[in-house]
């Protein structure tokens, strides 16, 4: 399991960055991953899990919260309006708000339950036509457009384009946040996590690199 050694690797990034001790959350995506590899995780004390779709996170996690004590579950995959409600009874945050329909959806949801997660807005650095997120010319707007919903929005969220450097989108995105006068950055993966930490990512969202390669069948 690379748990420790991932820990210990934002621990050193960190310090290089010149950032606090214990400032860069990790999400340890667990997404296809065999339930053993996650429990083995969770036995391991560790508490802050990602998954990436709403139907298969409804199929482990209820579960294991009712066996592991103080769980904080990350949806950081697309969604779609009509299981938004379902997101919010099993998600405690989410870092995939990308379209006016899903915020104005989230913002009913929210004002019928009196509460509102801590949301981030996903910025498709990008432009790829495949990706979720908005582009970085609309960010600004639709930022303000989820404020004006009341939505608590912690900050943005991007996955870079598998064939370009990475460091220029977190960079941007650094940049997007910090005009909006948003702190929470969303950044880093398996391959790139210390490059983000060094652009001020506050939560790395790290999968193969911690439970192994992911076993798609
Ligand atoms: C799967 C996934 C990750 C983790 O990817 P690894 O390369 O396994 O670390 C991170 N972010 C998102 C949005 C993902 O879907």
């Amino acid at each position: 399991m690379g748990l420790q050694e991932i820990t210990d690797r934002i621990a050193k990034a960190e310090k290089e960055a010149g950032r606090e001790a214990g400032s860069v959350k990790l999400i340890a995506v667990s997404k296809v991953q065999p339930l053993e590899r996650v429990e083995a995780v969770l036995d391991a004390g560790h508490r802050i899990f990602g998954e990436n779709r709403v139907q298969e996170a409804a199929g482990k996690w209820p579960d294991f919260r009712a066996r592991y004590d103080g769980i904080e579950l990350h949806l950081i995959g697309p969604l779609q309006t009509n299981k938004a409600r379902q997101a919010l009874e099993l998600f405690d945050v989410i870092h995939s708000v990308d379209r006016p329909k899903l915020a104005k959806t989230l913002a009913r949801l929210a004002q019928e339950e009196g509460k509102c997660p801590p949301l981030f807005v996903q910025v498709n650095t990008g432009e790829e036509a495949q990706k979720a997120g908005v582009l970085p010319k609309e960010a600004d707007a639709f930022i303000a457009e989820c404020r004006d919903l009341d939505l608590s929005l912690e900050g943005l969220m991007c996955i870079p384009p598998v064939d370009e450097e990475p460091s220029l989108h977190f960079a941007l995105l650094a940049k997007i946040a910090e005009r909006n006068g948003l702190s929470g950055l969303s950044m880093g993966m398996s391959s790139d996590f210390e490059r983000a930490i060094s652009l001020g990512a506050t939560h790395v969202r790290v999968g193969s690199a911690i439970f192994g390669e992911r076993q798609y069948d």
